[in-house]
């Protein structure tokens, strides 16, 4: 079988971590399975780029970084790579990459302009040093193995900062380059995050995309299995940061998965399971600090045993705009005007909810792009509001809570426990939605009780114990 093995950040965090992920890949392909490796940059080495680039846009170019940057990966290198040959030739790519990243920042401290394009080709450095550490650690097992750009396989869109393959031209592409190289009996280091358009300019997928990248590459090549090696033991629960008690779900739909990372499981960037669900590929979710437990599998029946809700999740750093006035009813379109201006903002609309008397419609969108919302909003609906048909145009920031499960459709009593619960908690609720697929249902929370709801959830439905007795919820 053919196996993508994606491991995140914590995942090659360090030389040890780096030794075990090429433990993992090398131990299956001993056991005859084909292996491709996509790889996130080393923990924490995104946000210091992101930095840098930042600060190197306001005049502050700090020297240091490439030094700090090459001192971490040089420590890898030393430790795993004993050949002398081996190790300089990938100490000599990392310096490389190291070069054309000072190179841009140097440039950017000196026009003082950081595009989304030039984020993308800074941010997107991590990964293409972690890269060729990874195969020679491979290397050094005794497997071939070779680093591969993904701006040679993932060919994208040009939205820089969440850009979408173009799964065609990357399946060509991909099955053209690695093709020959698993046929070799090698194992391939591909870089996670980031692709090329078809004119070579480097586009990243978004924060957490190298998920992403490993469920692409695996649709691309017609994978037997995409597993993703985290830091805990699957998809839990609830985020185990939020509830010490969270427990593995062993299986999960992929619409579940879909659900569960688009509103915040961070596990999963949100826009995995898509690749893998149209070509019906099973994504696995691992622990690489615990390879030996079995982790979460996703497939198309998830696990229809367990009745109602599965997790419980919160997206943080949200904001509810609120358009709102009692002139509003009966005006129509007003809500097409104010869903055309945030798409045209080109902003993300996580959420929406009208009240039925129609005199206030809300909805949920990044916390950072809700000033530049709000603002084409009062340009857009000003003679509404000159008119008084609408009041006000209102953004606080929030905390979005959803409760998941597909079988929460016909499992009567859900939302009575999730108000009942929230209200024992002492939690207001501002909003709510429920999808039409019943698979969600999503509230609207003040940003400091984020913590506290998924809690009250997670224990109103008790899903801290194993769901074999079938209880959906106390009540
Ligand atoms: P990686 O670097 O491997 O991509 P991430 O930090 O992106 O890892 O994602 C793993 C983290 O996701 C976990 O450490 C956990 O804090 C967080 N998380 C949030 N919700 C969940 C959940 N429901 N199940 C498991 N992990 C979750
Ligand atoms: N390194 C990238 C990030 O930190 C991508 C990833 O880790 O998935 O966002
Ligand atoms: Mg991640």
């Amino acid at each position: 079988m053919l196996i993508v093995m994606k491991f995140g950040g914590t995942s090659v965090g360090s030389a040890e971590r780096i030794a075990q992920a090429a433990d993992l890949a090398t131990s299956r392909a001993a056991e005859g399975h084909q292996v491709v490796v996509v790889t996130s940059a080393m923990s924490g080495v995104t946000n210091l780029l992101i930095d840098a680039a930042t600060a190197a846009a306001t005049g502050q170019w700090d020297a240091a970084v490439r030094q700090k940057l090459m001192v971490r990966h040089q420590a890898v290198a030393d430790a795993l790579v004993a050949d002398p040959a081996r190790r300089a030739a990938a100490l000599a790519e990392v310096d490389r990459r190291l070069e054309r990243f000072e190179k841009l920042c140097y440039g950017l401290s000196m026009v003082h302009e950081l595009t989304p394009r030039l984020l993308d080709a800074i941010s997107g450095t991590g990964e293409m040093l972690t890269a060729p550490l990874v195969a020679a650690a491979i290397a050094a097992r005794g497997r071939a193995s070779s680093a591969v750009d993904a701006t040679e396989l993932i060919v994208t869109t040009d939205q820089f900062g969440g850009a979408e393959p173009l799964m065609d031209a990357t399946r060509a592409r991909t099955s053209a380059r690695l093709g020959p190289l698993l046929a070799r009996g090698e194992i391939p280091v591909v870089t996670g995050f980031i692709g090329a358009t078809g004119d070579g300019v480097l586009t990243t997928l978004g924060r957490g995309g190298s998920d992403y990248s490993g469920s692409i590459l695996g649709a691309a090549l017609d994978a037997g299995e995409v597993w993703i090696w985290t830091d805990v033991d699957g998809v839990l629960t609830a985020n185990p940061g939020d509830v010490p008690d969270a427990r593995t779900l062993p299986e999960i739909s992929y619409s579940e998965a879909s659900e569960l990372a688009y509103y915040g499981a961070k596990v999963l960037h949100y826009k995995t399971i898509i690749p893998a669900f149209r070509q019906r590929i099973p994504v696995r979710i691992l622990n690489s600090f615990n390879p030996s437990h079995p982790g979460t599998r996703v497939s198309v029946e998830g696990d229809p045993s367990v009745p109602g809700v599965k997790a419980v999740t919160a997206i943080r750093g949200v904001s509810l705009i609120a358009i709102s006035g009692t002139g509003m009813q009966g005006i129509p379109g007003i809500v097409a005007k104010a869903f055309d201006v945030v798409a045209d903002e080109g902003a993300n609309v996580l959420m929406i909810s009208q009240a039925s008397s129609e005199n206030n419609i809300c909805f949920v969108i990044s916390t950072k792009e809700a000033p530049r919302v709000v603002k084409a909003l009062q340009a857009a609906l000003e003679v509404d509001l000159a008119r008084g048909h609408i009041e006000e145009i209102d953004s606080q920031p929030v905390a979005v809570v959803a409760a998941v499960g597909d079988r929460m459709r016909g499992t009567p009593g859900i939302a009575a426990t999730v108000f009942g619960a929230l209200g024992s908690a002492g939690i207001n609720v501002t909003a709510i939605s429920q999808g039409s697929s019943e698979r969600n249902i999503s509230m609207v929370v003040a940003e400091e009780d984020a913590t506290k709801a998924v809690r009250a959830l997670h224990q109103a439905f008790r899903l801290h114990l194993a769901p074999t007795a079938g209880v959906s919820s106390e009540h």
